[in-house]
């Protein structure tokens, strides 16, 4: 059982496709898409039009709601890490830290890898 939603296009009830069209013969209308899934806005927007529909109407206010950049955010050796692995016919793939920065490599192990421990989400080294 999946769950629909509509599309959070502002405008996707004005794009006049024949899945948008609703109602009978004398009383048509169109209507807002509702899907299980889509692949837009983080999962929120059923096209690429009703993504920048959205920014249009809601970006400024989203910026204003959690802040705009008042100083430069700066990449240093302590944020530039990243996970990476190097993918092995025989099966011994290489998985490591690489520093973007400095170009230093650090072995890590594959859970270490795949279960997201070795560099946080603002790219410091973590282990
Ligand atoms: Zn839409």
């Amino acid at each position: 059982m999946s769950q629909l939603k509509y599309c959070q296009g502002p405008r996707c009830h004005t794009y006049d496709t024949k899945d948008r069209k609703r109602g009978p013969k004398d009383n048509k209308r169109n209507e807002t898409r509702r899907r299980s899934s889509f692949y837009y806005l983080n999962g929120n927007a059923c096209s690429m039009q009703c993504m920048y529909d959205w920014f249009n109407v809601y970006g400024s206010r989203a910026l204003q709601h959690f802040g705009y950049l008042t100083q430069p955010r700066v990449l240093t050796r302590d944020n530039a890490w990243r996970k990476r692995y190097d993918w092995n016919r025989d099966g011994n793939d290489r998985h490591y830290v690489y520093n973007y920065l400095t170009e230093e490599q650090r072995p890590i192990t594959e859970q270490q890898y795949n279960n997201d421990s070795a560099v946080t989400d603002d790219g410091r080294l973590a282990i």
